[in-house]
């Protein structure tokens, strides 16, 4: 099967053949900058020498630090870690984060091995990646991805704070971190919540291509993958009044037309490692299947290539919200399109986490939280003007009204609201560049727009006439 990086090469393609641009110029946009292949010796859980083979690519160094997840998967190769660093460019382009992309792999499966040995693979890692330069707040800059969360992120803070004692931003040199090592309230629901935001966004355009209404009420949800992103994304769906009827983990799948109780389920996974033997609706030995199922939107939050030549006949929704990273291939690309079905794509789509990871970034380098020298004077502001309506009417407010009313925005707040605004004003400079140049899909558009703009960003740079 092709890997992601063919994927990717084939979509860049067809958005470039849309662009009148340098075709040196693309053709160096396209390329992947660095690629640094580890093999390194670690203790495994029976006293035994392990060697572990990992990868750091960074794509495009047009922008600085490169930035994208670590992921830990059996599954891991150059050609893995090379696409999904590309897919990170053009990803940081959309909305709007100043950083070139890279992307991390070691090949391990965390959910087999001791934590202690997974602690011992990453802080090894982190060693090899500081000895070649290819981590620090200014230079590469990791986060959590497949099979990796907060607690992998705190490890490599801490190593490379350990072999960086004067480096004054040490904690810039990850994101995706713990709240109490310096993270950011919302990092870890933002990916999911981005996708939320990108499927309202989609919906409310009547040029997307779909049948569905504006809004979520009632709207039927199938999710791939109760994990960071899937699980986050679900949530967000349901509060906002969709229905979830499909859920597909990696050992089976539910499927109930009525809906389905996805907390309950979520809670079963993390207790179980599964959802098999959850009793709802009907069970799907192949999780696949699940896919296949009627609803309004798939959102497929797993792994790559899930939505293939051998499934996409098959599919049944009107809306496809590429969460996970490449899910769909470029021949089932085709057919969906062809079916009239709508992809929102994953390098806009899940672009939430890098948005929040930027901010955290943002924080780090300011030894400061968002809400810490703002709050003080939106409290001041917000009293003045209540004093004021209070002169001119003669009418004083209930204190806890007044209270409400006076407090300044929170961290979280700070964080939601700007990832919603990035996620909406990122949708319409794609959807205008499709209306505007008349593309295909909005996967085109996002990659016309975000390679036109890397290109742009070579030329100023100097490196091109
Ligand atoms: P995760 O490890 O937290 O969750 C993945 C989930 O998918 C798990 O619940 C796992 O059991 C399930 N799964 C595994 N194989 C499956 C199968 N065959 N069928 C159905 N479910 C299966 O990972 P994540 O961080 O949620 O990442 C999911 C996807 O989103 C990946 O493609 C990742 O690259 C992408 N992504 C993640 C982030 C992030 O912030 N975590 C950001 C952007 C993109």
């Amino acid at each position: 099967m092709a890997s992601i990086y063919d994927d990717f090469s084939r979509y860049f393609d067809e958005a470039a053949q849309f662009s009148d641009m340098d075709r040196g110029l693309l053709e160096q946009v396209k390329t992947c900058n660095n690629m640094y292949h580890m093999s390194f010796p670690v203790e495994n859980e029976a006293g035994e020498i392990e060697v572990i083979e990992a990868y750091r690519a960074q794509h495009s160094h047009h922008r600085l630090p490169t930035k994208g997840g670590i992921r830990y998967s059996t599954m891991v190769d150059a050609d893995e870690v090379k696409g999904l660093a590309a897919l990170m460019t053009f990803k940081c382009a959309i909305v709007d984060v100043p950083f070139g992309g890279a992307k991390g792999g070691v090949c391990i499966d965390p959910y087999q091995r001791s934590p202690e040995f997974v602690e011992r693979v990453t802080r090894r890692l982190v060693i090899e990646l500081d000895h070649h330069s290819f981590i620090g707040p200014s230079i590469d800059v990791p986060a959590p991805d497949y099979g990796t969360g907060e607690r992998e992120m705190a490890w490599i803070a801490d190593t490379y704070r350990t072999l960086n004692p004067h480096d004054i931003d040490h904690f810039g040199c990850v994101t995706g971190k713990p709240l109490t090592l310096h993270g950011i309230p919302g990092r870890r629901e933002a990916t999911g919540l981005g996708v939320f935001h990108g499927i309202i966004n989609c919906l409310s355009d009547p040029e997307a291509g779909h049948n569905l209404s504006p809004g979520l009420d009632g709207k039927r949800v199938i999710v791939q993958g109760l994990g960071n992103v899937g699980y986050h994304a679900a949530r967000e769906l349901s509060d906002h009044g969709a229905r979830i009827v499909g859920i597909a983990e990696h050992d089976a799948g539910l499927y109930d037309a009525n809906g389905l109780d996805m907390e309950a389920i979520a809670q079963h996974r993390w207790e179980h490692g599964g959802i098999a033997a959850f009793p709802a609706g009907q069970v799907f030995a192949n999780s696949q299947e699940t896919l296949e199922q009627p609803c309004d939107i798939l959102v497929p939050a797993a792994l790559e290539h899930q939505l293939t030549v051998d499934n996409a006949d098959r599919i049944q929704a009107e809306v496809i919200a590429e969460a996970a990273n490449a899910p769909t291939t470029p021949d089932a690309d085709r057919i969906l399109r062809d079916r009239g079905i709508t992809l929102i794509p994953d390098l806009y789509l899940n672009a939430g986490g890098v948005t929040v990871s930027y901010f955290e970034w943002l924080k780090n380098l300011s030894h400061v939280s968002f809400d810490r020298m703002l709050v003080g004077a939106a409290d001041m502001q917000s009293r003045r003007m209540l004093d004021t309506m209070q002169a001119i009417t003669g009418n004083a407010l209930p204190l806890h009204e007044r209270a409400m009313l006076e407090r300044g925005p929170t961290e979280i707040d700070i964080v939601n609201n700007s990832l919603a605004k990035t996620m909406g004003e990122s949708y319409e400079r794609i959807s205008t560049l499709r209306r505007e140049r008349g593309l295909p899909d909005l996967r085109t558009a996002a990659y016309l727009y975000s390679l036109e703009l890397v290109a742009q960003s070579y030329v100023e740079l100097g490196f091109f006439p």
